[in-house]
């Protein structure tokens, strides 16, 4: 079931989602089927279903897995073994996801007609817009969208992220002119695969269109925030371009200097003075407004991780609107938030039928207000909301039985996404836990709760408390040396500056015996120095690409605290509710509260002073 939606007729548009919502039932139904009948011969399908495309059967033997479990098929698909082991459509890529597995990014399959899949999802969310916000063909959309590196398997196929994907598509590159979604930044300046020039060239090209910008976007908020910072950095040298009427000789790329050439023609000193007087104000405190003045809203996510970022985009937007508008994954695109401009902490997304079959294992969530420690599967950490434990079944077996369809959830309930999907990927656990907030006519309508077991995230990284146990006790070696012990440790991200950075904090004392370390003088700053690059080393490969190619993320700290420091977060969170008997230290702190009592007690602070190695994968045939 493949549906396409032209973007400028709203009324058809919004009828069709009226449709697969209120049919929400039936098209699964039919999913599914297609799904099975069209798969059943698989290799993978075949070992559990015997060649009958049922859905009983399917629900009954067809085991809840993870990415291990699916692992040995895409890698060989990858080292040239034919797609039909797992789907009957060739798979025509593998998409590099933002999880890891093994210290590098999880392989996603996908196909041609998935990138259809994806288009309809888009186009549709244009109507959708247009329903709460008048006149968006009066103007352009200064979307600030980012390539990715990409390699090659063993076989050929190109494993890239699913975005990097998107954009180099047809799809994208020729989409369809429609009056809604006319852009600032001209194709070319996308595609180039260096993202200084390319944010260089899509700043310039949004600055001179100034006057048509009616909204502002990236796809995260953290990359829309790394624009901010980019253009604070450089206004100076934009200004310069527009009032000589050339880009800068740094700007080598062919495609951006082509683009460039179009759109920055003559020189524009008046402009050019009026952005300068702009950004050379006392506070950059309502900035976007005051460069994009007719801007209607910011199109970012800012839902799960990325909420951490909405006081920072309040500030330079003077409170713009912050709009949401889609929940997507390199497995699957899921479903739109229908109210694109409701608040930040009530956006739900309505998963879209037709895109794949969910199901959903319920997640215990034992919301009391009585402590503060957030308890995923493994992972413990403190909050600023209340208190809530989720706890999915680890046990697949009893999982596969458990798990819920679409139309089955209930409201207030948490449940963890499940998928099948038309790419090869069968009752595959996507990671994310989400909670039922109210049903669009038959389809239920989810916040996105968080992800299962990540703890840390300032991008698109995503470390769990196992990670980051796994890299700091390689750190720790660094101190054995000088007779010093780590004791205990915690992190958060920080991400008050611009790119955000993970922030550990360490009590450490001396072996032996109770001396603590009263000074520096006791841990030299080049070792904690190297201790601090050893944690980075020691992440996985989104942290360390984003750290060292993308730039996204600051330079990791350490902040040394004072013998007790730990206790006294135990206090905090034994005096907020946690039992003094299962206390265990939180990982990773959030409230700024638990912040502050750490902090109040921090004797040193490190930074690591190089970014850690990363190369794009590269894998291996077998
Ligand atoms: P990736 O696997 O790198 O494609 O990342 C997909 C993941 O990003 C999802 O599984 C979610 O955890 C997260 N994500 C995507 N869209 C949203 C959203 N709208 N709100 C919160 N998290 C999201």
């Amino acid at each position: 079931m493949l549906l396409s939606c032209d973007p400028n007729d709203k009324e058809a548009s919004m009828n069709l989602v009226e449709d697969l919502t209120t049919n929400a039932k039936q098209v699964q139904k039919l999913i599914l089927e297609e799904i099975l009948t069209k798969n059943v011969d698989t290799e993978y399908l075949r070992g559990f279903l015997c060649g009958r495309p049922d859905k009983e059967l399917f629900k009954k033997k067809v085991p809840i897995v993870s990415y291990e479990e699916i692992k040995p098929y895409i890698e060989r698909i990858a080292n040239g073994e034919p797609s039909c082991i797992i789907s009957v459509q060739p798979i025509s890529e593998l998409l590099t996801s933002s999880g890891t597995s093994g210290g590098h990014p999880k392989l996603m399959p996908s196909t041609d007609e998935d990138l259809d899949r994806k288009t309809f999802l888009y186009n549709l969310l244009v109507p959708v817009m247009n329903q709460y916000v008048d006149g968006l063909d009066q103007g352009k959309g200064m979307y600030l969208l980012f390539i990715k590196p990409e390699i090659s398997t063993p076989s050929g196929l190109m494993a890239r992220p699913v975005l990097t994907s998107y954009y180099k598509s047809s799809n994208f590159r020729n989409r369809p002119f429609n009056r809604f979604t006319v852009y600032t930044s001209p194709n070319e300046t996308i595609l180039c695969s260096d993202n200084k020039q390319s944010m260089y060239c899509q700043l310039l090209c949004g600055l001179i269109q100034r006057e048509d910008v009616l909204r502002v976007g990236a796809v995260f908020a953290s990359a829309f925030l790394r624009a901010i910072k980019f253009l604070e950095d450089n206004w100076k040298e934009l200004c310069s371009n527009i009032r000589k009427g050339g880009v800068s000789d740094w700007i080598t790329d062919p495609g951006c200097r082509n683009a460039l050439s179009i759109i920055l023609r003559d020189p524009n000193s008046e402009l050019a003075d009026l952005i300068e007087s702009q950004c050379n104000g006392k506070s950059w405190e309502g900035i976007i407004k005051k460069l994009w003045p007719r801007t209607k809203y910011i199109d970012v996510i800012v839902t799960g991780s990325m909420a951490q970022y909405i006081p920072t985009l309040d500030f330079y937007s003077g409170g713009l609107p912050l709009v949401s508008t889609m929940y997507a994954s390199s497995e699957c695109y899921f479903g739109i938030n229908l109210k694109p401009l409701c608040k930040p902490s009530d956006v739900s997304y309505t998963l879209l039928p037709n895109m794949a079959y969910f199901e959903f294992l319920p997640v215990e969530n034992n919301n009391t207000s009585q402590s503060q420690t957030i308890q995923l599967g493994r992972s413990t950490q403190v909050s600023d909301h209340d208190h809530i434990e989720y706890c999915s079944k680890d046990d697949d077996e009893e999982a596969d039985q458990e798990a819920v369809d679409l139309v089955e959830v209930k409201l207030g309930h948490c449940y963890e996404l499940v998928v099948t999907t038309f790419t090869g990927l069968y009752r595959y656990r996507v990671g994310d836990i989400l909670e039922v907030m109210g049903f669009h006519n038959n389809a239920p309508q989810f916040r996105f709760v968080q992800r299962r077991n990540v703890v840390l995230s300032v991008d698109t990284d995503k470390t769990s408390e196992e990670d980051l146990l796994r890299a700091v006790t390689q750190a720790k070696l660094l101190l054995e040396p000088l007779g010093c012990l780590l004791t205990e440790y915690t992190s958060y991200a920080d991400t008050c500056s611009i790119p955000g950075h993970y922030v550990l904090f360490w009590e450490l004392k001396m072996r032996g015996n109770n001396q603590l370390l009263p000074d520096q003088l006791y841990y030299p700053s080049t070792i904690m120095e190297e201790c601090c690059s050893r944690v980075e080393e020691s992440l996985d490969s989104v942290y360390r690409r984003c750290r060292s190619k993308d730039k996204s993320i600051g330079a990791l700290e350490i902040r040394v605290v004072d013998h007790g420091a730990f206790d006294a977060l135990m206090d905090l969170c034994v005096s907020q509710g946690s039992s003094l008997n299962q206390y265990k230290t939180p990982r990773c702190i959030k409230s700024q509260e638990a912040i502050q009592i750490l902090e109040s007690k921090v004797v040193a602070s490190f930074s690591s002073k190089k970014p850690p190695f990363w190369e794009p994968f590269t894998m291996e045939a077998k």
